[in-house]
Formats: C-alpha cells, sequence, structure tokens
C-alpha cells in the first residue's frame, strides 16, 4: 500500500486541533482500505495548551508523530521541517485551522493517481476578508509579473507533492523562504484542483499584517532581482536628466551671463553629474549583489525528472550527488 504523508503546522490552534484531527481521521477512513498515513504535526512554538493536545493524540494514534519547535519559527520553517522528515510516497501540506478542508485532500491524492506530481488547491471563494482578497490578488499579479517562474494564483501551501518532488524540494535550503514558489519553480507536472475555503474554525489568524507583509516581501525578493535592476535603469534616467541640466547651466552661463547667479553653474553641474554617477554606479554595484545573492542561495543547477539510458553503469541520480556535496563543502582538500 501507498502511503500518504501529512504536514501539519500549528500554531495556537488549541481550539480547533482537536476538531481538526477527527475531520481529517474521519475523511481519511474512506480510504483507509488503500493507503497507509503518517500525520505530522509540527508545532511551532505555540503558547496555548497545543502541544499538550497534539500529545493526547500522539498517545492515542499510532500514524501520528509530533515535532516540536524550541520557539515559533514562522509558518514556512514549520512545513518545511515536516517536509524534511516526511517518508510517504505523496506529501500533502495543510493548515490546521480547518481553512484547508481534509476531504479536499482526497481529490489531491486522487489527481496524484491520475500521474501528477504536484496538485495544489486552488481556491474558488474564499471566507477572508475583502481586503485580504484584494491584496492577495494585487500581489500575485506584480509577483508573477516580476519573477520568471509562474506561481499560480489563489494558492496557499495547501498542496500535495510526490515523493519525487519532495526529494528535489529538500536540497533547497535558503533561509527566507517562500515555498509556495519554490515548488512552483521546480516544474514537473503540476495541476489544480478547486475547492471553496471556509473562515477559521476558531481563534483568529496567525499571519497578522506584518508576517503577511515579511511573506510577500520575501516571495518577491527570492524570484525577482527586477527591484536591484530598476535602480540601473533609475541610475541611467538619472544620468541622462543630470546631462540635460548641465547644457541648461552652461546655456545659461554662456548666452544668458546677466541671468546666472555667481558661483550657480559649476555647483548645478556638480550636483547634478555626481547625482548621475552615484546612482550609476550604485545600479552596477546592485547588478553584482544581484549575482551574488543568486549563489548563495545556492539553489540546484537544474531539477532532473527522468533519466532514459540502456545497461551499463547508473547514472547516480543528480539530486543525491549535490546533496552530498554540498553536505561536506568542507572535506574538500584538493
Ligand atoms: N502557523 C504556523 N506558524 C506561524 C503562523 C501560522 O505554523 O507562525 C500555522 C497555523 O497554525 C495554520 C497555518 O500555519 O495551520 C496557517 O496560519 P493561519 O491560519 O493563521 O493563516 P491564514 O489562514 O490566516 O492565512
Ligand atoms: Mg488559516
Amino acid at each position: 500500500m501507498k502511503k500518504i504523508s501529512y504536514v501539519l503546522p500549528v500554531y495556537n490552534e488549541g481550539e480547533s486541533i482537536d476538531r481538526f484531527y477527527t475531520d481529517l481521521r474521519r475523511a481519511l477512513a474512506k480510504v483507509r482500505d488503500r493507503y497507509t498515513f503518517e500525520l505530522i504535526f509540527v508545532d511551532d512554538g505555540s503558547r496555548d495548551d497545543s502541544l499538550e493536545r497534539m500529545k493526547a493524540i500522539h498517545a492515542a494514534d499510532p500514524d501520528v508523530k509530533v515535532v516540536s519547535f524550541s520557539r515559533n519559527f514562522g509558518h514556512q520553517i514549520a512545513i518545511t521541517a515536516g517536509i524534511d522528515l516526511s517518508t510517504g510516497d505523496a506529501t500533502i501540506v495543510m493548515d490546521t485551522d480547518l481553512q484547508d478542508p481534509p476531504e479536499v485532500s482526497l481529490e489531491l491524492i486522487e489527481r496524484w493517481e491520475q500521474g501528477y506530481d504536484v496538485v495544489y488547491a486552488q481556491r474558488r471563494t474564499r471566507g477572508d476578508t475583502f481586503f485580504k482578497r484584494w491584496t492577495a490578488h494585487a500581489y500575485y499579479r506584480l509577483l508573477n509579473r516580476l519573477s520568471d517562474v509562474e506561481i499560480p494564483r489563489d494558492t496557499g501551501d495547501f498542496r500535495l507533492m510526490d515523493a519525487q518532488v519532495t526529494a528535489e524540494l529538500r536540497r533547497f535550503r535558503e533561509k527566507n523562504r517562500f515555498v509556495r514558489g519554490l515548488v512552483a519553480s521546480l516544474g514537473f507536472r503540476q495541476t489544480a484542483v478547486a475547492f471553496d475555503r471556509p473562515n477559521r474554525f476558531a481563534g483568529k489568524t496567525n499571519y497578522p499584517l506584518k508576517k503577511m507583509v515579511k511573506l510577500a516581501y520575501d516571495g518577491v525578493t527570492s524570484f525577482s532581482t527586477q527591484p536591484l535592476q530598476l535602480i540601473t535603469r533609475l541610475g541611467f534616467l538619472a544620468f541622462l536628466a543630470s546631462v540635460v541640466g548641465i547644457a541648461y547651466a552652461l546655456v545659461v552661463k554662456i548666452f544668458f551671463p546677466e541671468e546666472a547667479v555667481s558661483g550657480w553653474t559649476m555647483t548645478i553641474i556638480v550636483i547634478l553629474l555626481m547625482g548621475g554617477i552615484q546612482m550609476l554606479t550604485l545600479g552596477i554595484v546592485g547588478t553584482y549583489v544581484g549575482r551574488i545573492y543568486s549563489e548563495v542561495q545556492q539553489r540546484p543547477l537544474y531539477i532532473v525528472s527522468e533519466v532514459l539510458q540502456h545497461g551499463g553503469e547508473a547514472v547516480g541520480h543528480p539530486a543525491s550527488a549535490a546533496t552530498q556535496t554540498a553536505a561536506r563543502p568542507m572535506s574538500r582538500t584538493d
């Protein structure tokens, strides 16, 4: 039987965790004869009774694993930890506030069985406030315009990934993570399942505006260096403007000397020239910073989906080779 892993981030969900667990179990019971399960709860440093409740769930259910963080590291890190630990043939990431309905995860599994590697749940409607819907919509438009990877709209982190995909995802170790973007950038066969997103069952969102802005910022900065390129463009504009300004100052000085205040021409030329040059050089520095940034992210150069070859020596899976070298950079003495 195939094994399905569930990665379940929890932060102060004491009021909904029991209900979530029973709902999930009820949904899973329907396919119990076809799959085995692994439910990985990641407690992201909850300050309420979430951990006690998870421990109780763990004590009664051999499929449940609980990982508890020493403090709050944030949602993206919590799901990363869960994915790192998952051992299933497919891994499903979902919220534990019942905004991601357990029933829908069964549909994700069905699509996976049809041959898709990534199945993301896409919100047809959402019970969020107008403000959140609107900002989310505008944000994904902006993000897709700025970045090379096409990040599907109206999706969160609720998705299923094949074991091959999670193996690749584990190679991305960047700290400021935008997991849904990383998954989108991996490629493979991806598809969507539409669902209606209800309101949260209890409690309040753990994504206040501050965290949302941080996530949004991470999304843009980890998939685009266009803000840096903007500096270069601004630099050119500033430089052009300074040339025009300097020409103007010279014309005034030469043809209308009675209008020119003494010392004005030199002052204006120096200010404009320095401003233009500074902006331009900042752009050049920015270009290098952008490159350094993409180098330090240490992302895999490519993702292999299949290797076809005849007999002979085995081609080691590039993923494992890369992980090995990345894991022991210090041991290279040659
Ligand atoms: N979460 C987490 N760490 C955090 C914030 C949230 O693990 O710092 C979890 C939370 O328990 C929930 C999921 O991430 O399962 C989504 O959070 P939330 O429902 O607050 O976000 P929203 O649905 O409002 O965007
Ligand atoms: Mg929620």
